[in-house]
């Protein structure tokens, strides 16, 4: 029965399935990592970004708080970009440029090309989005303008001041220091963080507003007050708060407003004009920025993916098929060979598994045509063993029955001859058979070779006449199966007086060897042609082709031995020469000792 084999199971679809899966499962992966790994990245990089702007835009902020204009910011802006390896560009409201950090490098127009500031530096408007921290009217602490202490007030603020400190730690316990504010006015710090400043509860002296302070106050209440009196508001009489700083907590929304704008305008003239800032990496400058993930990257993604799947099938079709081809090619050769033809062989190429599995099959199918002549030749060989005898048995039994011949005790004892030769073939055939088929049981005892040997000789010494049969035995026993071992010496002792002509002689020996027990057959016979000799063992070949009755027997004698000696786990060998004798060698191991 053919059974071809269904397309979605054949060699080819499981490889092509297999291999999709894989590839689908590595891009997968890949695509999964990679996505990973550059949104890391990415976030990383974004974060650095982040707090890198901030450090920039507060430092900067610093220094516009301090300083009227940007003429001395080139060196602060270059520190800066070295330390954050960023590009500072800062330019007016009107994208003139002020300072470049790479000042001499590409031109500034590719950073600010879009237009979008990174900030706006401007101390007295603090981008809350930059500083969450900012004071909450935006101006920056850093930016105090007329409130500055000259070096005379700053130094006799501070002595005031470490004289309370030694007060705190020596009447309070705490651990108190003086520090410069943001503003640069000295305070009085304690251990927990907590500034005391001018509020300190403790029965110490708390410092007034210096002069400059005064002034500056006066100043700006003047400026407040005539932004209120505008807005017809009430007055008000401003004071330093706990840091160092205008204090309007407690007015109402449009005075704190009023004081703030104050502020502002008393303040502008000592802080720096606003500017313009924009930070970029200095490759961002001139590329156009960072590479980011976009919209279009998962088309590339499927693209490169459905490329890779496409490549992984178009390999496996073909490895699929070049595997296949060989096996298709072995299975045709295989269904030939079950429908009878044994020429059917396939081509065997290269050294691979396959090409191993093609020469394995040749070797089958030699065999088995070898097998197959062997079991032919045999048949006509059993067909004509058994004719002769029966053809004589028939042709006197005819000869009898038309009166031609009398049945007297010559002819029965000729025909009885006949028939024991035929149950002689029979019982020969029927043994090998068993031993083919595994089925020969062996019942194996200690066996005395000595006296086996000399049962045989003298089973045989009537037929051989003239012919001298000695024993000469050394070796004491054997471990075998007594009537197998009989049977097979008998085949020998039988062949031996057979073929050795009156006056000649047959010896039969056992000696021990070194892990063995040898049993010799020797006859002063005909002797084999050596080019006979390794046929000898063959079943049904003879030297005699004529397979004449007087010299021949079943033509199986010497393929039982064989058998019979290999079941023993022994071998049996022969050497001769043409007409000086033969010796037939049994080479049996040595009983086991007990
Ligand atoms: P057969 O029944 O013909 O003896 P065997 O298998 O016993 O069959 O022997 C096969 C052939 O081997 C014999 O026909 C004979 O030609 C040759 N042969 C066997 N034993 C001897 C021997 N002792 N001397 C010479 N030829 C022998």
């Amino acid at each position: 029965m053919r059974r071809e084999t269904p397309l979605r199971r054949s060699l080819t679809a499981r490889l092509l399935a297999l291999s999709a899966l894989v590839s689908l499962c590595s891009i997968a992966a890949t695509a999964w990592l990679a996505a990973r790994t550059t949104t890391g990245a990415i976030q990383q990089e974004q974060t650095q970004a982040v707090a890198d702007h901030t450090r920039i835009y507060r430092q900067l902020l610093g220094y516009a708080a301090t300083h009227p204009d940007w003429s001395g910011a080139q060196d602060t802006v270059r520190q800066l970009a070295a330390a954050t390896g960023q590009r500072i560009v800062l330019a007016t409201p009107r994208f003139e440029q002020v300072v470049d950090s790479a000042a001499g490098g590409p031109p500034a127009q590719g950073l600010a090309a879009d237009r979008t500031p990174t900030a706006i530096v401007d101390p007295l408007s603090v981008d809350l989005a930059m500083l969450p921290d900012a004071p909450a009217d935006r101006i920056d602490a850093r930016a105090v303008g007329p409130f500055r202490l000259t070096a005379e007030e700053h130094e006799a603020l501070r002595n005031e001041l470490e004289q309370q400190a030694g007060c705190v730690r020596s009447l309070l316990g705490v651990e108190a220091t003086v520090v410069d504010d943001l503003a640069g006015r000295p305070q009085l710090r304690t251990a927990d963080g907590r500034t005391l400043g001018r509020r300190c509860t403790t029965p110490l002296v708390v410092s007034a507003p210096t002069r400059t302070e005064a002034a500056a106050l006066a100043d700006l209440t003047d400026l407040a007050n005539a932004c209120l009196a505008r807005r017809q508001l009430r007055p008000v009489t401003l004071s330093l708060g706990p840091d160092g700083a205008p204090d309007d907590s407690g007015q109402d929304r449009a005075t704190s407003a009023c004081v703030t704008n104050a502020r502002r305008q008393q303040l502008v003239q000592y802080v720096a004009p606003p500017v313009l800032l924009f930070v970029g990496t200095p490759a961002a400058a001139s590329s156009g920025g960072p590479p980011v993930l976009t919209a279009a990257h998962p088309g590339r993604v499927t693209e490169v993916s459905a490329l890779v799947l496409a490549v992984t099938v178009a390999v496996t079709v073909a490895v699929g098929l070049r595997l296949s081809k060989p096996l298709h090619a072995l299975t045709h050769a295989a269904r030939r060979m079950a429908d009878g033809d044994l020429t059917a062989r396939v081509r065997v190429t290269g050294r691979n598994e396959i090409s191993g599995l093609a020469a394995a099959f040749n070797a089958m199918a030699e065999r088995r045509g070898q097998l197959e002549e062997l079991r032919k030749a045999m048949v006509g060989d059993i067909a004509h063993e058994l004719r002769t005898p029966l053809s004589n048995i028939r042709g006197w039994l005819e000869a009898v029955e038309d009166g031609v011949a009398t049945a007297d005790r010559a002819l029965t004892g000729s025909l009885l001859e006949e028939a024991m030769l035929l149950q002689h073939l029979i019982d020969d055939l029927r043994d090998l058979a068993a031993a083919d088929a595994g089925e020969l049981v062996l019942y194996r005892e200690l066996v005395d070779v000595e006296e086996m040997l000399g049962q045989v000789a003298s089973a045989h010494g009537a037929r051989a006449g003239e012919v001298a049969l000695t024993v000469e035995a050394e070796a004491p026993e054997v471990f075998a199966d007594p009537v197998r071992l009989r049977q097979a010496l008998g085949n020998l002792v039988s062949n031996a007086v057979r073929y050795t002509p009156a006056g000649g002689s047959v010896a039969l020996r056992a000696r021990r060897g070194t892990d063995a027990v040898l049993i010799e057959v020797a006859d002063t016979g005909s002797g084999i042609a050596a080019e006979d000799l390794p046929l000898v063992f063959e079943r049904f070949w003879r030297a005699e082709r004529s397979r004449s009755r007087r010299s021949g027997g079943s033509g199986l004698g010497l393929a039982i031995v064989r058998k019979i000696v290999e079941l023993h786990g022994g071998e049996v060998r022969v050497a001769s020469t043409v007409g000086e004798g033969s010796v037939f060698t049994v080479r049996l191991p040595a009983p086991p000792v007990s």
